[in-house]
């Protein structure tokens, strides 16, 4: 079923059963389906997530708020999930396997040396770098608390928006996100966008 999150308002498929079990893909929440009361819901606060205290830098805390509300701003009311007409691809830019298309097939990447989807021997990379998540034709990068960094686009981020042909880069590897018409099989001469 689809679920709104009540954190973030990303919205996400909930399977059956998980209710109260699994959290929101992106920030993690366990959200509780809604069934009959669409009440409102109080204003979102001032998330005690983000720890004012534990960033020294005036203007670095700025800047990771700024980014983290760009983000926030984004993912509202998105559902998460691949893009419908379109192909998510990773090229390897800088790296191991450089050259390498990966392409995408789920909503969800993590990125790191261990257990991850995409493995990096990269002895940079943390075990568990980086999640990559799909919201249709962009994606957001959250680093998993990385010892070196998650960069998009050469900035460091926290949690930063990567659109097609941005770079994304983990430890020394560096990946181009990229959206690509879909190989569509053959339909005659007229092409016609419904
Ligand atoms: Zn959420």
């Amino acid at each position: 079923m689809n679920v709104s999150c009540d954190d973030c308002h990303t919205i996400y498929d909930l399977p059956e059963g998980k209710e109260g079990i699994v959290g929101c893909p992106f920030c993690e929440h366990v959200n509780r389906p809604k069934q009959e009361r669409p009440a409102r819901t109080a204003p979102l606060p001032d998330s005690p997530l983000f720890d004012h205290s534990k960033t020294m830098l005036g203007s670095l805390e700025g800047e990771i708020a700024d980014e983290r509300t760009a983000v926030r701003r984004a993912i509202a009311g998105k559902r998460i999930g691949l893009p419908t007409n379109l192909d998510a691809v990773l090229v390897v830019l800088e790296g191991d396997g450089k050259g390498k298309r990966i392409a995408l097939t789920k909503h969800r990447i993590l990125f790191g040396r261990k257990q991850a989807d995409v493995v990096l021997t990269d002895p940079e990379a943390s075990r568990q770098h980086c999640t990559l998540l799909l919201y249709g034709d962009f994606a957001v990068v959250k680093d998993t608390g990385s010892a070196n960094g998650t960069k998009v686009n050469n900035r460091i981020v926290k949690e930063g928006l990567v659109k097609s042909g941005d770079s994304l880069q983990i430890g020394s590897t560096v990946f181009q996100f990229l959206l690509s018409s879909k190989a569509v099989p053959s339909a005659g001469p007229s092409r016609r966008n419904a």
